[in-house]
């Protein structure tokens, strides 16, 4: 399966910046990471400064799969609206689950500055699409300032006066951010490398042998890794290492203008999505572009997905034009990445209750991914400290039975 179509605008800014050799011979390690986007970057990360002796394996070159997609609007408004999330898990863990997103984000900010790569803080308007949605977008954000939130609840006057959007109502958070993905799991890796971490990418893990005392991993160039623990952060590919499908797999589509000649200051730190479902997603770069997403679908299957790029690039182009339109926008690169979507809207991180419990899955779904990822790493790591980390249970396979 190939995780994205056409050249995301991260490869084409960055390159190939770090070159990590395939593993050639057997090697040993406490906990061997399967897969080098952003979520084994970051839990690598985490269990090296747990005292790990951690090893990474890559299929493809490093953050080439669904991380080298993302266009990394970093939020802690998941998918799952809060009031839609409380009535499945009820509103103390919703509101728990919330908090930790909006805590993750300081924390990635830290952990970017840590190896040099911009993290900007950006606010978040989340616009009700329709006139109907408005009740629902104001309920949302008592909701949240209920439990503490910070959001604001803006009105049609006020968003045409600021903002320029027409839309009938919409809710305003400070607390978010924008990374290039990319670029911040390439540093994690080459940083954690620099301090011991075998990192091997363009080796596939093909097969594995579960023993009483380790657990075998082989790779496709035949190179052999012993470890007590396996963590598989394969992506949309760990769905394969289950023996239940978890989530459907969803593609996005996402395209980044040419730099524009002027924007508005607000859109240079403000994300903007919508109540709409598929949503449309934007946010812009630092060299002045406007980054966009949306037009999801259910294809999974990438020549097909290939075929939609352009078609799906210019409806999103003509859906912010229409958002935005004092706006000249140049089409640059266009893209399609595979996603996933639970049914909760929440991740999956731990031991499969059908598995051998020393195989963990850092399953970083949704549109929040990479929050979530920020927050399985230390679960993760706690799991193996034998330590409880708060969301365990919510964030376990344990939650689908
Ligand atoms: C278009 C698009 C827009 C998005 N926008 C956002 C957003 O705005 N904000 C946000 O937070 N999230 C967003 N996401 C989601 C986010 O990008 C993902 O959650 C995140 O990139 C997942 O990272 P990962 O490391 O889990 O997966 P991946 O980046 O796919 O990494 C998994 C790696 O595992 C490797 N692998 C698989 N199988 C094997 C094997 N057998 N052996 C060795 N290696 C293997 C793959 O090669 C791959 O490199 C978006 C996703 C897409 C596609």
């Amino acid at each position: 399966m190939d995780l994205k179509s056409g050249y995301p605008y991260w490869i084409v800014r960055n390159g190939l910046p770090q070159h990590f050799a395939p593993l050639e011979s057997d090697a040993r390690c406490d906990v061997a990471v399967i897969g080098a986007g952003i979520t084994g970057a970051l839990v690598a990360r985490e269990l090296v400064e747990a005292g790990f002796d951690t090893l990474v394996l890559d299929t493809r070159d490093a953050a080439w799969g669904s991380t080298a997609a993302s266009t990394a609007m970093i939020q802690y408004e998941i998918d799952t609206e809060l009031a839609e999330l409380a009535r499945i898990v009820g509103i103390d863990t919703a509101a728990r689950v919330y908090r930790a997103c909006e805590e993750a984000i300081d924390e990635l900010g830290t952990i970017a500055a840590n190896v040099r790569v911009a993290f900007d803080r950006a606010s978040s308007l989340y616009i009700a699409s329709r006139r109907w949605h408005a009740g629902r977008v104001r309920r949302e954000g008592a909701l949240r300032r209920a439990h503490g939130f910070d959001v604001d609840t803006l009105e049609a006057g006020d968003i045409a006066a600021r903002y320029d959007i027409e839309a009938p109502a919409a809710l305003l958070t400070a607390t978010a951010g924008q990374v290039d993905p990319y670029r911040l799991a390439i540093a994690l890796l080459s940083d954690i490398a620099g301090r011991g971490v075998r990192v091997h990418d363009r080796s596939k893990v093909v097969h594995r042998i579960e023993r009483s005392r380790d657990i075998e991993l082989h790779t496709q160039r035949g190179a052999r890794v012993r470890c007590r623990h396996v963590v598989v952060a394969a992506g949309y590919e760990s769905q394969g290492w289950l023996p239940e499908r978890v989530a459907a797999n969803r593609s996005s589509y996402a395209l980044v203008t040419e730099p524009l000649r002027s924007m508005p200051s607000w859109l240079r730190h403000t994300l903007v999505w919508e109540t709409a479902r598929p949503y449309l997603y934007l946010r812009t770069t630092r060299d002045g572009r406007v980054l966009a997403g949306g037009e999801d679908d259910r294809l999974d299957i990438p020549a097909r997905r290939d075929a939609r790029v352009q078609k799906k690039a210019a409806r999103i182009l003509a859906r912010v034009g229409a958002m935005l339109p004092g706006l000249e926008l140049e089409p640059g690169f266009a893209w399609a990445g595979t996603f996933a979507e639970t049914t909760d809207g929440l991740p999956f991180f731990g031991a499969h209750p059908r598995l051998d419990r020393r195989l963990l899955f850092a399953m970083a779904y949704g549109g929040n991914g990479i929050v979530y990822s920020v927050i399985g790493a230390r679960l993760l790591r706690m799991q193996l400290e034998r330590r409880r980390h708060p969301l365990a249970h919510i964030f376990g396979f344990d939650r689908m039975r």
